[in-house]
């Protein structure tokens, strides 16, 4: 029988997973023995860095839009349909259209995150973000006719998509407001819930002077409770209260519902082993990227560099030999000091970042890099 491997979700991990495992299975999925099959619930593959940019007038969202099936290798099955059930017992699927393969054999969860900026009262009526391709959208609107007032850059609940987009965001703002002589009547505040400016302390601790040569306030250990669309105010759980002209604020996230209703974890992402990537609490079950919950950032290097571990791991145990390939939590990430100036952290479980001093080259390499993902996609780099 045709052991049947399916990958839920068509983004980076999903993606590359697909192109990595055909290439590994392609003897075997020519004479049948094996089939893989990718099911996404769109006809596009969205690269989401794009969004940084959106805002500031440097990237369409088309930019980071592109057809799924150009991008995954022919062998594999593409499937547009959602799922929406899982059976861990049965080892079986339900599909919204009734698509995909019924019956898996191994299955890999790389569902992504959901925003759920409907948790805080008065959010999705105050709040833009640059975390939806309409979201940065509407924000580009808002930016290029914001000529003074306050700006809050406010990182409501963890974890989120890409922990640093938020500093990203508020030096590029910083920059381009300064470019264009508006700074000076442009306040800039930065929120985070915890005692410092990022969930990661040397991140947190590189970041902080910068914010403050560049005249950013920061207000931390601020849990948004409700905003007051009307008249512009953010209150916190801890009592505070902000004013603000334009707030941007980065919606709680949570997975996707399926994953709690098939008990494989809370709030939509999959419980895993950190290092082998399976599933706490069902066989067969790998998940990778945003959903899978290993504590590491939700970056799509992250879905990238596991997506290599699952893809050894379901050969060797398809192949009956042992799985070894292990992650051992690397990530790295680009991040945007202004406008044409980055900085880049490479880390592990074992190894703290360590962001050197900004720069244009890191700059024009993170440019450089979000032109070449469409090859990572493919698997090819
Ligand atoms: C503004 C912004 C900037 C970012 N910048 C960076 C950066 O510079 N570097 C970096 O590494 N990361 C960055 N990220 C984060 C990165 O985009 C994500 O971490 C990455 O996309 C996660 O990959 P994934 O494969 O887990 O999920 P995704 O790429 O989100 O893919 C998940 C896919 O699954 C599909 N899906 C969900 N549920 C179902 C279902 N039931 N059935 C079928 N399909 C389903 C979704 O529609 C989606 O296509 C950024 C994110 C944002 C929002």
């Amino acid at each position: 029988m045709t052991q049947e491997v399916v990958i839920v979700g068509g983004g980076t991990g999903g993606s590359v997973l697909a192109n990595d495992l055909a290439d590994r299975f392609a003897s075997e999925i020519d004479a049948g023995d094996v089939r893989v099959t990718l099911v996404n619930d769109s006809e596009d593959h969205v690269y989401k860095p794009v969004w940084l940019y959106v805002p500031f007038g440097k990237r369409e969202p088309s930019d980071g839009r592109r057809p799924l099936r150009d991008l995954v290798d022919s062998r594999v099955d593409v499937v547009v349909d959602r799922v929406t059930d899982i059976d861990t017992d049965a080892q079986r699927l339900t599909y919204r259209d009734g698509g995909g393969p019924g019956r898996y054999d191994k299955l890999v969860l790389a569902t992504g995150s959901t925003l759920a900026p409907d948790e805080i009262p008065g959010l999705a009526e105050g709040g833009h973000n640059y975390y939806t391709e309409e979201g940065a959208l509407a924000l580009q609107d808002e930016l290029l006719s914001f000529t003074e007032g306050h700006l809050v850059l406010s990182v409501i609940g963890s974890p989120h998509m890409c922990p640093a987009a938020p500093l990203e965001f508020v030096f590029m703002a910083d920059d381009w407001f300064r470019k264009r002589g508006l700074r000076e009547d442009i306040d800039i505040t930065y929120t985070y819930p915890i005692q410092r400016v990022h969930g990661n302390p040397h991140i947190a601790e590189w970041a902080a002077p910068l914010m403050e040569e560049r005249d950013i306030n920061v207000e931390t250990f601020f849990n948004a409770e409700e905003i007051d669309a009307e008249n512009g105010v953010m209150t916190s759980m801890e009592g505070g209260e902000l004013d603000y002209d334009l707030l941007v604020a980065i919606p709680p996230h949570r997975g996707i519902d399926l994953v709690e209703e098939a008990g494989l974890g809370d709030r939509g992402w999959v419980e895993v082993d950190k290092g082998t990537l399976e599933a706490v609490h069902a066989d067969n079950v790998y998940a990778l990227g945003d959903t899978a919950d290993t504590g590491v950032p939700k970056a799509g290097s992250v879905a990238h560099y596991q997506a290599g571990v699952v893809a050894q791991r379901i050969a060797s145990e398809l192949r009956d030999r042992p799985a070894t390939e292990v992650y051992h939590g690397k990530t790295v990430c680009f991040i945007e000091t202004g406008m044409d100036a980055a900085s880049y952290v490479e880390f592990d479980y074992e190894t703290p970042p360590s962001p050197p001093s900004p720069s244009k080259k890191l700059h024009w390499a993170k440019l450089a890099y979000n032109e070449s993902y469409w090859l990572t996609a493919r698997g090819l780099l």
